[in-house]
């Protein structure tokens, strides 16, 4: 089924063309169904992963990193969502929303301490915002940074950590006097624990959990971009995630078409396969047009350097919005089928879920959307 991906992408590079089909060929070997039922992505996986350079794919070449251009992160991360919504994220995550961070923020000195691990998929990264009091009100975060001789002390709590199970190295945003500031360490420091894997509704393998800091000392040379920049650091890195969260959901949502399509045009009701329904003509010509039109957005605006933060909120609003309606839609047509896991439209409909939600809630895309149409029109 994965070779049949075709999206409606024009103008894609040569090299644009072969990491798209390299990428569909790898994820054709995750097995997603195991992903799943374990809740953890195989350490055989992460070696495969980085064996094929795809945790470099966000980081430039001179650190042996794998980079082409944005756009090739999104067809690498739609093509790999397409198989398992869980590898998807952790690509994204590293890649997308830590990567773009440290690519522009760091100093020379630093990405040659840092890059090369990450690109190299030795040391898988996180983003560490949200708080137990604070996830889409970011300025409310309590996590704090306290001044002690020449270095910092770091004290807090961090919650819904991508990746965080996995990762060797945290991007952390904490207050120093009152302002947000971002810093990079490694997280087997004294001082740092993480707590058990959440148990959550879908992307299971994409493990999740808490991250608490008591007295982890941080210096100078950990803090990333100036003092008291960190929310723009965190909102830089955000318009990339979410660019990242809108092909995983194109990804999710072209799965979930293509295993309805290969569905109704073998299940038989009244004597004649479903296809032939109006009903399910329509669920599926809709599906098709929607993730079209969402596709062809989201990679109009990863293809555009000077893309707007109002852009990337549409696209991941957009994208998100069809994941969700296509996996609704393909359980409906499989009927009682779609509704246990012997079916992989069950999962999708689980993994499609958080689309809407990390990263910025659908609530606060709009609200994005909004704020910025009121500075380009007002
Ligand atoms: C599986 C998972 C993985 C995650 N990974 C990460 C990660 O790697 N790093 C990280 O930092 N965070 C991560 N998050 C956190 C995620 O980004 C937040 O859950 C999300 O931003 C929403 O915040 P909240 O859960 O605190 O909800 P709240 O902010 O409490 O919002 C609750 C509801 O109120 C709505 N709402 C809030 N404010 C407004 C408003 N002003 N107007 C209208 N509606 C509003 C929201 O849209 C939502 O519907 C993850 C979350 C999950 C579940």
């Amino acid at each position: 089924m994965l070779n049949k991906l075709k999206v409606p992408l024009f103008n894609l590079s040569d090299e644009e063309k072969e990491i798209f089909e390299i990428a569909i060929k790898f994820a054709q070997e995750i097995n997603d169904v195991e992903i799943d039922k374990l809740g953890l992505i195989p350490d055989k996986l992460f070696e495969s992963l980085s064996r094929g350079g795809f945790f470099g794919i966000g980081y430039p070449k001179e650190y042996g990193g794998s980079y082409i251009s944005e756009t090739a992160i999104g067809l690498v991360i739609l093509a790999i969502s397409y198989k398992c919504a869980s590898t998807g994220i952790v690509l994204s995550v590293h890649n997308s929303l830590v990567g773009a961070i440290l690519n522009k923020y760091l100093t020379d000195y630093q990405k040659s301490v840092w890059l090369p691990s990450l690109a190299s998929g030795k040391c898988i990264s996180c983003f560490c915002l949200s708080e137990p009091e604070a996830g889409s009100d970011v300025r409310g975060i309590r996590t704090k940074l306290i001044l002690d001789g020449n270095d910092y002390i770091l004290e807090g709590e961090k919650s819904w950590v991508t990746n965080g199970p996995y990762a060797i190295v945290g991007l952390v945003f904490a207050k120093y006097n009152d302002e947000i500031t971002a810093v990079l360490f490694d997280l087997n420091s004294n001082g740092v624990k993480k707590h058990t894997p959440e148990e959550k509704l879908g992307i299971k393998g994409a493990q999740t959990c808490s991250i608490s800091f008591d007295g982890v000392r941080i210096n100078r040379d950990q803090v990333v971009g100036e003092f008291g920049s960190g929310l723009k650091l965190a909102l830089y890195g955000l318009n990339h995630g979410r660019l990242g969260v809108a092909c995983q959901s194109l990804g999710i949502g072209w799965r979930a078409f293509y295993e309805a399509f290969n569905y109704s045009l073998n299940r038989k009701a009244f004597g004649q396969v479903i296809l032939n329904y109006q009903f399910i003509q329509d669920y599926l010509a809709d599906m098709r047009t929607k993730l079209d039109h969402a596709t062809a957005y989201t990679f109009l605006v990863l293809a555009n350097p000077d893309r707007s933060p109002r852009e990337c909120s549409e696209a991941k609003l957009y994208a998100s919005t069809v994941a969700n309606d296509c996996a609704y839609k393909a359980i409906q047509i499989f009927g009682g089928n779609g509704y246990v896991k012997d079916f992989v439209v069950e999962r999708l409909f689980r993994d499609a879920r958080i689309t809407t939600i990390y990263e910025g809630s659908s609530e606060i895309q709009k609200l994005n959307i909004i704020r910025f149409l009121q500075k380009e029109l007002v």
